[in-house]
């Protein structure tokens, strides 16, 4: 079950369209995994609207017609990203499915990466990254696959760090995570992910992450690998 979700103004900024489109794409990604946020959202964007129509009712008529006619169709623009980015229509999704490999293990990718540029996989032990080119300056998001066995040594982060549990599994101090689990760590967190099969990560962060411990501190380099 999924137990890590994002924040409630985290949603509210989505919705209002306030987040760079790497955390924007993990919510996004989240919440097609999650019916919990996925209702969330609509009602947030149910409130969205009606604040729009209240906003213009002092307003003349026919405004408010427009206005409302606006409301609808962003309310049907977010929920078509939402559904689109699930797997409810699979025979839909089949014809435009974007895959990717790792270590001989294909991946089907959400629909909300489906048109992102990918740069080449760069690989360090049994990790891979792919650099997702979404041109955000000091943010940078990866496709970040750990394969079985894999670990990354006990860090702490300068800046933030998402990472969106894509596919597999990974554990950490703070227990077993799931496809859909959406961590969102910051300098006060330190942690040591290690996955027993193999794992797929979507993740964003704004700097590099940083090794804390003795001999990792000589790991410095993967931590600019993996930002
Ligand atoms: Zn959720």
């Amino acid at each position: 079950m999924i137990k890590h979700h994002p924040t409630f103004s985290m949603l509210q900024n989505f919705v209002d369209g306030d987040l760079p489109a790497s955390l924007a794409a993990g919510v996004a990604m989240h919440a097609g995994m999650c019916p919990m946020c996925q209702q969330k959202i609509i009602q947030l964007t149910e409130q969205v609207a009606e604040a729009n129509f209240e906003e213009s009712s002092d307003l003349d008529l026919f405004t408010n017609d427009a206005d409302m006619k606006t409301a609808e169709l962003d309310f049907d623009d977010i929920i078509g990203e939402i559904t689109a980015s699930d797997d409810v229509e699979p025979m839909k999704a089949a014809s435009i499915e974007r895959s990717v490999s790792f270590k001989g293990t294909q991946y089907v990718l959400p629909n909300v990466l489906r048109n992102m540029s990918l740069g080449k996989t760069a690989q360090i032990g049994k990790l891979s990254r792919a650099r997702i080119l979404l041109d955000e300056g000091e943010i940078h998001t990866n496709l970040l696959h750990i394969g079985a066995g894999g670990s990354i040594p006990e860090h702490t982060h300068k800046g933030f760090e998402l990472t969106l549990l894509l596919a597999g599994t990974f554990a950490d101090e703070q227990g077993e995570y799931v496809p859909g689990d959406f961590i969102m760590l910051d300098k006060r967190h330190q942690h040591q992910p290690a996955t027993e099969l193999g794992c797929l990560c979507y993740t964003v962060a704004n700097d590099a992450l940083h090794f804390t411990q003795g001999i990792n501190k000589l790991l410095n380099p993967i931590g600019s690998f993996i930002y």
